[in-house]
This record gives C-alpha cells, sequence and structure tokens, in this order.
C-alpha cells in the first residue's frame, strides 16, 4: 500500500479547493459582508445563522466555536479521516497526490468513502443502461403508466436492475471494484456467494446535494419477484443514512434555498410528478417516516433570513394514516411547526395520481392551497366529538387542549385557543379554553381521568404497559421472534399479518418496524435483518424488546422451517379473529332485533363468515 500524502500535495488542496463551494452543498450560504458568507450551522441547532465561511481562509461558527480549514470541514460533515477528506477534495479538484515512499499507511480501514461514492455512479449509470433492455419493458411501461417518458426517466436517472442478480457485481468487479467495497456500498450481498441486492426492479437513484448517488431506492415490479415489499433501499451505508436522506434534494435544493419552501412528499413518482409539474422544491423521505433529522437537513438548506421564516408544506392522505402523519409532525420539532402546512388531495390522491388525472396545474394548484398544520391537526381532533351536544363540545375542548399544552412557545398558544373556539363554536370561548390548556399542562398533556372517566384505558400512562412476557402476549412474541430470526423460514406465509394482530402496543411497534424495513421478506439473506428493524426504532422500550426478540431461543426441537412457522401465524390469526367474534357478539347483545333489523342482520353475516374464517384457520393449525 503507498504510504503517507505528500505534504506539498495537501498544501494544494487546501489552496485549490473553494471552502465556499464545498460548504454550500451541505448549508445555504448569503453574504455577510466584508467578504463573508454565513448560514446556519450544520453543527449544532440554531434558528439564526451564526456559521460564518471566509473564502480562502475557513469556516467558524460563532455559537458552537466549531471551526477550521476546508479539510475540517468534511471530516467534520461527512465523518471522513483526513485523508479521506484530502482524497475527496483532490478528486473534485482534479490534484494528483503523490505519496510518501515507505511512509507509514495512514489510510483508515474499510473502504474510502470515495470509493463507495464512485461505486454508486458506476452502478446508477448502468441501471440508467439497463432501463433500455428488453428485460425492462415492463418497467418501461410502469414509468409510462405514469406519465413519464423517456426525458424525465433519464433526467431523474431511473434505471432497471436486470434479473439474473449478478450483473451488477460482474460489472464492478470489471471495474476493479473489491467485494468488501460493494459490499460496504450495499450494492452487493453475499449469501452462498455475492449477489446484486437489487434483482428485477426499476430503481431511483437516491443523491446528495452535492448530486453525487449514495443509494437507491427499488421497486417491485414483477408478480413472481420473491421479495414482495413494494420499495427496498440501501441498507445503512457509511454513506447512506436513511434518517438523513431525502430523495430529489439534489435537484431541489436550490430553489428551496431561493423560495424558502420545501414540498415534502411521500414517494419517488411523486418527487418526479411535482418536479415535471413545476413544484421544484419537492423531495421524499426514503423508506422511513420524516424525522427530526430530516427537518435539520431542510432547515439548513431553507434558511434565509435572520430568523428562520422557511415554509415546509407536507402532502398527507386525508385518511388516518395521513392523520397520524400530520400528528406526529406535530408533536415534533416545535420549533417549525408554525412554519409547517399541509396540502391534501382531493380524493386522496397523491401528486403523481393528480398530475396523470388532472395535469400539471392541479398539482401547483394542490401546493398553492395548503393550510397550516396546527389547522388540519386540531380540526382532525375536534370533528371527532359530536360538536351538536354540549359534552361533546367539552370533551372535544379537553381533548385539543391536552394537545395544545405540549407547546412550548406560548406566543403560538392563545392563537391556537382562538382557532378551538372558532372550530368548537357554541358557548366556549378563548379563555375558558386557555384555562383548560393550562389545566392540561399542570396534568403534564395527560387527560384528565377524574372528570372523564371513559377515556381512562388512553389517559394510562405508558409506564403501565402489560409485561411483555405475560402469556396473554406469548403467539405475539414467538411470531415476532420467529420474524427476526428466521425470516427466510418465514416466507410467504406472514402476508396476512397486520398491526391489529398485535394486541400489546410493544409488539405492535415492533411488527410496525418490521414492515417499515420491508417485511419479512426483505430481511432473507440480511445478516444485519434484525439490527436494522432496532436501529429503526425510535422509542427505547421497543428498541429493547426487537434485541430481545432477536436472541431469546426459539422453542423448537429443530431448526424452524415453513410448517413451524405457519403454524403461529395461523395461532395468530386466530386469535384476531376470536376477539373480533366477542366484539360482534357484545354489540349483537346491544343491539335491537326489531329496531335496527339491517344492522342486526349485517353482524349476523359477519359473524357467521368470521365463524367460517376460524374453522379454516383451526384446519390449518392442524394441518401445520
Ligand atoms: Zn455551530
Amino acid at each position: 500500500m503507498a504510504g503517507r500524502i505528500r505534504d506539498d500535495d495537501i498544501q494544494t488542496v487546501r489552496e485549490k479547493a473553494k471552502i465556499e463551494e464545498v460548504v454550500s452543498a451541505y448549508v445555504t450560504l448569503r453574504n455577510a459582508g466584508g467578504g463573508s458568507l454565513k448560514g446556519l450551522c450544520p453543527f449544532h441547532d440554531e434558528k439564526s445563522p451564526s456559521f460564518h465561511v471566509r473564502p480562502g481562509r475557513g469556516f467558524h461558527c460563532f455559537g458552537c466555536q466549531e471551526g477550521g480549514d476546508v479539510i475540517a470541514f468534511l471530516m467534520k460533515i461527512d465523518g471522513l479521516s483526513f485523508v479521506e477528506s484530502v482524497e475527496r477534495l483532490a478528486d473534485k479538484y482534479g490534484v494528483d497526490l503523490r505519496r510518501e515512499e515507505g511512509g507509514p499507511d495512514d489510510r483508515p480501514k474499510g473502504p474510502q468513502r470515495r470509493r463507495l461514492i464512485e461505486a454508486h455512479a458506476v452502478a446508477q449509470e448502468f441501471y440508467a443502461d439497463h432501463l433500455a433492455s428488453p428485460d425492462a419493458v415492463q418497467g418501461r411501461q410502469f414509468l409510462a403508466e405514469r406519465g413519464f417518458d423517456q426525458a424525465s426517466a433519464a433526467h431523474f436517472g431511473v434505471g432497471f436492475a436486470p434479473r439474473d442478480g449478478e450483473s451488477l457485481w460482474h460489472h464492478l468487479r470489471d471495474r476493479k471494484f473489491s467485494l468488501d467495497e460493494v459490499v460496504a456500498a450495499g450494492l452487493v450481498a453475499v449469501g452462498r456467494g455475492p449477489y446484486d441486492r437489487f434483482r428485477g426492479r426499476l430503481l431511483w437513484p437516491i443523491r446528495e446535494t452535492s448530486g453525487d448517488t449514495i443509494g437507491f431506492g427499488a421497486r417491485r415490479i414483477f408478480d413472481d419477484d420473491k421479495i414482495e415489499a413494494k420499495y427496498l433501499n440501501t441498507p445503512e451505508t457509511p454513506i447512506y443514512k436513511k434518517s438523513q436522506v431525502l430523495y430529489g434534494v439534489d435537484l431541489a435544493r436550490r430553489d428551496m434555498a431561493r423560495s424558502s419552501q420545501a414540498v415534502i412528499v411521500e414517494g419517488y413518482t411523486d418527487v418526479m410528478a411535482c418536479h415535471l409539474a413545476g413544484v421544484t422544491t419537492a423531495v421524499a423521505t426514503c423508506g422511513t417516516a420524516f424525522g427530526d433529522e430530516h427537518a435539520k437537513v431542510l432547515r439548513r438548506l431553507l434558511a434565509d433570513h435572520e430568523e428562520f421564516r422557511g415554509e415546509v408544506i407536507f402532502t398527507f392522505d386525508g385518511d388516518e394514516a395521513g392523520q397520524k402523519a400530520a400528528l406526529k409532525v406535530f408533536q415534533g420539532d416545535q420549533k417549525y411547526v408554525a412554519q409547517t402546512y399541509v396540502a391534501i388531495a382531493p380524493d386522496g390522491m397523491d401528486p403523481c395520481d393528480l398530475r396523470i388525472k388532472e395535469g400539471d396545474a392541479a398539482v401547483r394548484e394542490l401546493i398553492a392551497t395548503r393550510q397550516p398544520l396546527y389547522r388540519f391537526v386540531l380540526a382532525n381532533v375536534v370533528t371527532r366529538f359530536d360538536l351538536d351536544r354540549a359534552d361533546g363540545r367539552i370533551d372535544a375542548m379537553r381533548e385539543a387542549a391536552r394537545l395544545v399544552s405540549s407547546i412550548r412557545d406560548q406566543s403560538k398558544v392563545t392563537a391556537f385557543a382562538q382557532e378551538i373556539s372558532r372550530m368548537i363554536g357554541g358557548d366556549l370561548d378563548t379563555n375558558q379554553i386557555l384555562s383548560e390548556v393550562r389545566r392540561a399542562a399542570a396534568r403534564g398533556g395527560r387527560t384528565d381521568t377524574r372528570a372523564a372517566p371513559q377515556d381512562q384505558a388512553e389517559a394510562r400512562p405508558r409506564r403501565e404497559l402489560p409485561d411483555l412476557r405475560d402469556p396473554r402476549f406469548a403467539i405475539e412474541r414467538e411470531t415476532l421472534k420467529l420474524v427476526l430470526q428466521h425470516p427466510i423460514a418465514i416466507g410467504r406465509t406472514t402476508a396476512d399479518i397486520g398491526a391489529n394482530d398485535f394486541t400489546h402496543p410493544t409488539y405492535r411497534a415492533v411488527w410496525a418496524l418490521v414492515e417499515a424495513a420491508g417485511g419479512p421478506a426483505a430481511g432473507d439473506g440480511d445478516p444485519s435483518w434484525a439490527s436494522r428493524v432496532r436501529e429503526a426504532a425510535t422509542d427505547p422500550e421497543v428498541s429493547s424488546a426487537v434485541s430481545a426478540l432477536a436472541v431469546e431461543p426459539i422453542p423448537a426441537t429443530h431448526e424452524p422451517d415453513a410448517a413451524y412457522v405457519a403454524h403461529y401465524v395461523f395461532r395468530l390469526l386466530e386469535l384476531t379473529t376470536l376477539r373480533r367474534i366477542a366484539e360482534i357478539k357484545s354489540r349483537l347483545q346491544r343491539t335491537n332485533p326489531e329496531e335496527h333489523t339491517a344492522d342486526y342482520n349485517r353482524m349476523f353475516g359477519e359473524l357467521a363468515a368470521l365463524e367460517q374464517h376460524r374453522r379454516t384457520l383451526r384446519d390449518r393449525i392442524v394441518g401445520a
């Protein structure tokens, strides 16, 4: 291996590299006068810019005191070693690095970041070329049906992964990439031998702000694709962090900075549709919900004033999932709420559908008719109650006040109270709502259990969750252990499982993580499957449950096979069916067949169907 990089070459890199250019890929910089530039510090959380860049000199943050030259900036922001940082800049600015003979090798262990980026550049081109191949006809159809022609596909670098499972690996090997490098890049995995991670799928390159490809999102297009997950993403790698990546940010960043606006959509095709329709500030998260890390990335790109005044617009479905997502944003980063808007498409259409059905103008209109997030969330809460009744109005006020009591910014609370008063109407004025907010704040945001006994179950603090090892949850526990430990044996049997099959909130959360990671099939052949699921957990209790489930022994005398797994899955489904049956029976008891004949008959029919379904499951359990 080569030795140290010569000092005079490092000096040349320092002279040629333009720090303002390098920093601009991460932070939007504005003129600060006196030849200086400034922006929001990427190393600490701030609302007004104290991060200064002086071309030819270096950077310094007056908030957190971080500072240094262009090499130090890259080391810090991308977690590079000194040598990797120098190599990346040398590459960008065309400096040839010579190395001292026989000096100590100061390269870090593991492939360099630069190699991972290069491998992705080769892979992206390879995949894009294959979109024109005869095998990719279904991929091209998929795009055409969604209104994307060849030029749009090329603009976004969309590609196709050949089905044979080895082409990319061979191509990269011919280009002198080592197996270590392409595995670390997440492009190739190793089972019995090396194989391409993405096979027979339509691919979108996921890029950094700089435009470098760091990962892919892959959509299922063949019915016989053994992996059932509709979307697969690059796993966590040294360059791909899913909590931070935003699809489309490379194309959107300039207009985001210019307009101080960002639009968050849900999928790759939505980003494409928005950009083609003229909403050029659209981005999407990749295989994960929008979180605080994404918010930080956006804030740095949007900020252009002393005080942050950018606008973040989420496109949500008006349905329950969309409402939940909105609520999550509302309860997330507080600094953000006032600048956050939601755009709800008619009939729950996403931007891609909307563009197909109603054209580009409808997409622009959707974004233009955004409403403040807080109004959307409060309206969802309030309209759950019967506002024609006095007690319904009181309950609505309590629930809305509880939500508002979590807002730390007092200047917003009064405005929200006015809004609630307007929404609920009747005899409740702003002052009554404000005092309810104060009461809720004093209770720590929990519903008052004395005043509203019917809400007790919901108001119980989280610590009182039932024991995970309670025998009531044994089947849920064993199923999840199999999902985490033997995703291969799981196969198709899990296709019928849904979140409702888990009654313990922690187990339901674990299942949600499994689904978010692509479902059990996505774990097939992935040695880091369980850790991938665990790392996605934000709640420490859920994370620790995953670690336990991933290691606890399976009570089987032999290696679990498909039949063994099926037994648990059908048992789990049977329990859900039994719960449904009990529920309907109790409702039947409360229903008067004379008064509500139609309802009664419908429930009776449903009950019969459920009993039949249960018998089928029973037979399968015995058969398994
Ligand atoms: Zn700072």
